[in-house]
């Protein structure tokens, strides 16, 4: 049997634990909870310990826990690939879009959002491994990518994210979050109208503490919180 509570708990501990060693408070960490092929049952069980940021990448199964978030007053984050169809559904019902990696996909959003009358916050997702087909921008071109958000007025690019290639162990991932930290570091020293780089969202089940340890501000945590996930059901 899985257990979300202790899950829960254990998370927080560890969470607390590698944000210590490097002079940092555990609730200076953001816990996003992934709740991606989990029903709401389940979810809310987590929902009501208090989680308040949560997770979805598909934006059909966000629709149908929009309410359950709302009910909670959820800071909900979009974190999956987006197709420029379906921005439509999701700006000004999600806190955050993290997944933002080409300007015709921030074009759109702005276009919206401008049509709805708010501003969508967004994070620039990179691609730090490189590799093909993942989404994500690669590192070199991210000066070019804020050049494109710089000019589009009703979004705000509040931080950076970024899914690592799959690594053997925790040496080698941890190169891929220095490397995001540098990125972070290079960018948040850029202050514009539009943007202004705070969060760093990196780390998930497998590697949230090393994450942390290498500057990560937001962990996003699926199957170590919910167990694994069954994608039978949908
Ligand atoms: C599924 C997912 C996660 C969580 O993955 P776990 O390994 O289950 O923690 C985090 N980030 C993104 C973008 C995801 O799609």
């Amino acid at each position: 049997m899985i257990n979300i509570i202790e899950n829960y708990n254990s998370i927080l501990e560890n969470i607390e634990i590698a944000a210590h060693s490097v002079g940092k408070k555990g609730s200076d960490i953001k816990l996003v909870a992934v709740t991606k092929f989990v029903d709401n049952a389940r979810i809310e069980e987590v929902l009501k310990q208090g989680v308040k940021y949560v997770g979805e990448s598909r934006v059909q199964e966000l629709n149908g826990k929009l309410d359950l978030f709302k009910k909670y007053k959820n800071n909900i984050n979009f974190i999956g690939q987006l197709q420029k169809n379906k921005v439509k559904y999701i700006v000004g019902e999600v806190e955050c879009i993290q997944s933002v990696d080409r300007v015709e996909l921030a074009q759109e959003i702005n276009r919206i959002a401008k049509k709805k009358n708010v501003v969508q916050k967004v994070f620039i997702e990179i691609n730090i491994g490189n590799e093909l087909q993942k989404g994500g921008v690669p590192p070199s071109m991210v000066d070019e990518l804020l050049e494109g958000l710089e000019k589009l007025d009703s979004i705000y690019v509040n931080g950076l994210m970024c899914i690592p290639p799959v690594c053997e162990n925790e040496t080698e991932v941890r190169k891929y979050f220095a490397q995001m930290k540098a990125i972070y570091d290079r960018y948040s020293k850029i202050k514009l109208n539009n943007v202004n780089i705070e969060e760093l969202s990196m780390g998930m089940s497998e590697d949230y503490c090393a994450a942390i340890l290498e500057g990560s501000t937001m962990v996003r945590v699926g199957s170590a919180l919910f167990g694994p996930r069954d994608y039978s059901k949908k």
